[in-house]
């Protein structure tokens, strides 16, 4: 049976372009064109935006965002295997599908965007996926290139993405999340929902950035996380002892016996400041 909009069936796209996945490149593709369009949905209107797509694979979750309305897709991939089965998504939507080959780490993203306004949405291939959101959380400037973005994890990264205080899944990651932006778990997605299924259930989460985020230095910060984090069981004072311990904490006006997981990120931005 044909899809929707006219193209044909994943499966057989796969089959037809022999696109085997390889565990190397985290190819877990999701051939449900409901579940793709709910993920490109969770994005919100994309018709006046350039989405940025990173490893669309055989382009299920390309044709959802095309689908959608989306005025320009930009997909980086890095298997040029999948080249020809994307040109075939590009013919069907004429001017509006560009594909880059290449390592989404390599590419400067917003010089690709094209200046108008950018979501990012990807199911992201797992050895990468973490290192991407850091860089898009931490670009040259502030507010950034991107209105938001919409990323599948594995639930449990999600879960840490999402977390704030007193959260078990509370860390560096949820730090550097909740400083910039507005994060929200949106919906799991079980393993058996991709070809071929993965070992653990992923997670849609979705990112705004805060226009005015606590006026704090990356170094500073990320300094403060590591060392409080590294030792997350034990008090302030014990782990931040190479930063300056007590002295420190007192600076930032901190209760030295708290432990990392209590911090709230402004808390943290408090201390980043007082080095
Ligand atoms: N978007 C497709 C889907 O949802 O079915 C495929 C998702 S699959 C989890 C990850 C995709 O990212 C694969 O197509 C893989 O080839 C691609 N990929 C892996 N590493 C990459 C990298 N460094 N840069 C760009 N694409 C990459």
């Amino acid at each position: 049976m044909a899809a929707l909009d006219g193209l044909p069936p994943l499966r057989d796209v796969i089959q037809r372009h022999g696109l085997d996945a390889k565990k190397a490149l985290g190819q877990n593709f999701l051939l449900d064109l409901n579940l793709t369009q709910k993920i490109a949905r969770t994005a919100g209107a994309l018709e006046d935006v350039t989405v940025i797509e990173v490893g669309p694979g055989p382009g299920g979750l390309t044709r959802a965002i095309l689908a959608l309305g989306a005025r320009k897709v930009v997909a980086i991939e890095r298997d040029s295997r999948c080249l020809p089965a994307l040109a075939e998504i590009s013919d069907h939507y004429p001017d509006r599908l560009e594909v880059i080959e290449g390592d989404a780490l390599k590419i400067d993203f917003e010089a690709i965007s094209g200046g108008g306004p950018v979501k990012i949405i990807a199911n992201l291939p797992y050895n990468v996926g973490t290192q991407l959101l850091v860089n898009w959380l931490l670009p040259k400037t502030w507010p950034p290139f991107w209105q938001s973005l919409t990323l599948m994890f594995q639930r449990e990264v999600g879960l840490r993405i999402v977390a704030d205080a007193d959260d078990d899944h509370y860390g560096r990651l949820g730090v550097l999340c909740g400083w910039r932006t507005n994060a929200r778990m949106a919906f799991d997605v079980p393993p058996q929902a991709f070809t071929p299924p993965p070992k653990v259930t992923s997670s849609v989460v979705h990112l705004e950035p805060i226009a005015n985020p606590i006026p704090c230095a990356v170094t500073s910060l990320e300094k403060v996380t590591h060392a409080a984090f590294g030792q997350r069981r034990k008090m302030l004072r014990q782990s931040l002892k190479p930063l300056g311990g007590e002295t420190l904490l007192a600076k930032a006006d901190i209760d030295p016996q708290r432990r990392a997981e209590t911090l709230s990120v402004d808390e943290f931005c408090r201390l980043a400041n007082c080095l």
